[in-house]
């Protein structure tokens, strides 16, 4: 992989490769943008096939989360790392200390949290070496209630501009996963009076959902030609592909899921079967506004947290007003919305103050 030209690509600003022999530690810092702030982005540990697939993992995941931060109006900027190993049997104290000195050794230009593959424990370890961590045991917590709560407000957005009204009662959700996320969701959409429709491939999770809230339970590969409002993937990636696009039965496409769409010109589909989709990377946010509220200058506070979730219902009417606008697809206008303001914060902040 020709990393140079990659960054020269999309204006990186630096990669670290750790090393430490002792700990077998093997680990790539991608530090995309930092001009809203320092660089907050999950540290993944994983079995990568080879070296440069980590690095470009570590690459295009940080850039993801520098659109991700701008887009969720937080002063950070995007980073991410990984760690080259076996999550279930090479974890150690040492490996995670050693790769918390080399954060330290960024001084603060990076913050690290949990991703897959990591665990609080993990972070506790870092924490033994560097300030620079987020999302501890005592912080903020579990993220996925409130990556809930965000997608539950985007749904509300989208139903205001397809439908003419945010209230979502008798509206037809049709949930795809009801694990961490899709529950917590499907909590809030009960409450406010939707029709719940859920899959998942775990039958406990299914029974729950049918039992606790009265959902309507469908077949995992039933779930895509449901006849629905909106439908909420909150399970796996590029579920909006070739196969599965002519199928959809609904007016929305909006979850908590990251990348769904497999491609980009799977956004521009949806625009043309007139579905409207809300990007992925806006509408759950939840998780990573409620973790950088750790990070605010008095300490994490819930209900401060919760009103910053919440205000993702304005940066999804924004999105679409900014795909309307320009007459492009959401996909395009969620990232216009983040390079907006991180190209106009750069502008306002370049003068010298003393
Ligand atoms: P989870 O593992 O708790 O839930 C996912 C559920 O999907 C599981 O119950 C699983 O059995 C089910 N599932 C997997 N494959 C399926 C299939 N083919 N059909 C139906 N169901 C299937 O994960 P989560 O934390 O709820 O996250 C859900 C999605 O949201 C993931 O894509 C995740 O990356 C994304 N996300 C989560 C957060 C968060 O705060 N947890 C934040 C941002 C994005």
């Amino acid at each position: 992989m020709e990393i140079f030209k990659y960054m020269q690509k999309y204006d990186y600003e630096q990669v670290v490769l750790c090393h430490d022999a002792a700990s077998g530690l093997r680990a790539i810092i991608a530090i995309h943008d930092t001009t809203l702030g320092p660089a907050l982005g999950g540290c993944r540990m994983w079995t990568y096939a080879s070296e440069d697939e980590a690095i470009e993992d570590a690459l295009r995941l940080a850039r993801g989360m520098t659109y991700k931060n701008a887009a969720a109006g937080l002063n950070l900027g995007g980073a991410k790392t990984v760690v080259i190993g076996d999550p279930k049997k090479d974890k150690s104290e040492a490996l995670f200390r050693a790769l918390g000195r080399y954060i330290e050794s960024l001084g603060g230009r990076y913050i690290t949290a949990e991703d897959v593959g990591t665990n609080v424990q993990d972070m506790e370890y870092i924490r033994m070496e560097t300030k620079y961590v987020a999302g501890l045991g005592e912080g903020s917590g579990d993220p996925s209630p409130f990556t809930a709560l965000g997608v539950f407000q985007g749904i509300r957005a989208a139903c205001k501009e397809v439908f003419g009204t945010d209230d979502v009662a008798g509206k037809k959700v049709a949930i795809q996963g009801i694990g961490n996320v899709g529950f917590n969701l499907a909590k809030y959409l009960k409450e406010a009076g939707a029709e719940l429709i859920v899959t998942d491939i775990f039958e406990e999770n299914v029974k729950r959902a049918v039992n606790e809230l009265g959902a309507k339970a469908v077949k995992p590969d039933e779930i895509i030609g449901v006849e629905c409002d909106v439908f909420a993937p909150c399970a796996l990636g590029a579920i909006i592909n070739d196969d599965t696009i002519n199928k959809l039965k609904c007016k929305i496409v909006a979850g908590s899921a990251n990348n769904q769409l497999k491609e980009e010109r799977h956004g521009d589909m949806l625009q043309q079967k007139g579905i409207l989709y809300v990007p992925d990377y806006i509408i759950n946010a939840g998780g990573v506004i409620n973790v950088a509220a750790e990070l605010e200058p008095g300490g994490y506070v819930k209900e401060k947290a919760t009103r910053k979730v919440e205000a993702l219902y304005n940066a999804v009417l924004e999105v679409i007003e900014i795909a309307k606008k320009e007459n492009i697809p959401t996909y395009k206008a969620a990232d216009r919305l983040a390079e907006n303001r991180i190209n106009l914060l750069a502008k306002v902040r370049n003068n010298y103050i003393k």
